[in-house]
């Protein structure tokens, strides 16, 4: 079979080593890539004046996947996150997040196993903002007051929450064929439609429509506060769990924590004609070069990958090899050892090396 051509985007930061050991592991699984090397981020700022470069962008739509390590967002320059960006000019609107309790990683919780899917492109973060005293704020106060429903204080500011029929139907959709694809059994909307009627109101009533198209996956919906007390008491209940933005943003750092946060926690970014996966983690540019940052959480964006390009086979085996290595406790990363003695740790190379011979 043809090679899969893939966008490795390694970032900066640690980025590059976490990408260095993540391409590795992938390429040990024996599944074949041809790895199209792209610059983002402040490297590629140096190189061409540009954060994302177009060259850039065109890898991805030309290959459909791309693999990305982290980027850091300058900060007072005006430039937009690297990340916002890639998301809409690629209109990968699907955020997944699967959050899997790995033996060895400590946290609080047992037997996690969740995976959140997050609307990634519209709700509170589309980008509608209109900051207090401004004309434009005045114009829009303007038109809603003379509705004559409810008068909103003239010097609010205001963020617009858009929740659209198509965007909620495309995003509730994707979790139920993840659902399938991946052996799960449930798909729980979560919303605060007993408040917000219009748009979660929508975004509840198309979630129960589009779940008559999957007879074979049970599906329920919990009211978001509520979700987050039985993910507290009965994560065990639940299974994917899909849901507008905002509430995306939290829970699924709320179940990052669950599993043992940032270094253990991947992420991928899907839209109909390109797929980005991701670790959440930042650029953490205190490690950088130094070979000791884990790279736990690249490597499982990067199964997260297969998954999507159906080598489930793969993905299983980097994942039990990752489970397997952390397990045993030797060839790790000082942010996993329970003293955090760097001078005992493994390093970044060294623990890919010990993934790859656990394959
Ligand atoms: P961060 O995730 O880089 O770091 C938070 C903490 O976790 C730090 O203590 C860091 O050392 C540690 N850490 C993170 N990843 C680690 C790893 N793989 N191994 C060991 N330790 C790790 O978050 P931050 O400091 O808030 O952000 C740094 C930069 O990264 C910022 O410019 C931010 O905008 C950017 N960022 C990028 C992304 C992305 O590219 N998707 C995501 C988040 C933040």
């Amino acid at each position: 079979m043809a090679n899969y051509q893939i966008s490795l985007l390694p970032g900066d930061g640690i980025g590059p080593e976490v990408a260095e050991a993540t391409r590795r592991v992938l390429d040990a699984t024996g599944v074949g890539f041809d790895w199209e090397v792209c610059a983002a981020g402040l490297d590629a700022f140096e190189a061409t004046g540009e954060l994302l470069p177009e060259a850039t962008l065109d890898s991805i739509r030309r290959n459909g996947i791309g693999l990305k390590g982290p980027i850091t967002t300058p900060i007072g320059t005006g430039f937009r996150s690297v990340n916002v960006a890639l998301r809409q000019e690629l209109d990968l609107y699907a955020n997944l997040r699967p959050g899997k309790t790995i033996t060895g990683v400590q946290s609080t919780f047992e037997d996690i196993d969740l995976v959140i899917v997050r609307e990634n492109t519209e709700d509170t973060y589309a980008g509608v903002e209109f900051d207090t005293g401004t004309p434009e704020v005045a114009a829009v106060l303007a038109a809603i007051n003379a509705n004559g429903k409810k008068q909103v204080p003239l010097d609010a500011a205001i963020t617009i929450k858009m929740i659209t029929p198509e965007g909620s139907r495309r995003i509730v959709k994707y979790a139920f064929e993840y659902a399938r694809a991946n052996g799960r059994k449930k798909v729980t909307a979560v919303h605060k439609a007993n408040i917000m009627k219009f748009t979660d109101g929508l975004f509840l009533h198309i979630a129960q429509e589009v779940a008559k198209d999957y007879p074979d996956i049970e599906f329920d919906d919990r009211i978001v506060d509520n979700m987050c007390m039985q993910l507290m008491q009965k994560p065990e209940l639940y299974d994917v769990l899909v849901m507008p933005n905002l509430y995306g943003d939290i829970v699924s750092d709320l179940v990052a924590g669950m599993v043992g946060g940032l270094g253990v926690a991947p992420g991928g970014n899907i839209g109909a004609n390109a797929a980005v996966f991701e670790p959440i983690h930042g650029s953490a540019p205190t490690h950088a070069g130094k070979n000791v940052a884990n790279p736990v959480a690249m490597l499982l964006s990067g199964a997260l990958m297969l998954r999507h390009l159906n080598e489930q086979d793969a993905a299983e085996r980097v994942e039990g090899a990752v489970a397997e290595v952390i397990a045993k406790g030797e060839q790790v990363t000082y942010d996993l050892r329970a003293d955090r003695d760097q001078s005992k740790a493994a390093g970044t190379s060294e623990m890919a090396d010990a993934i790859i011979a656990a394959l």
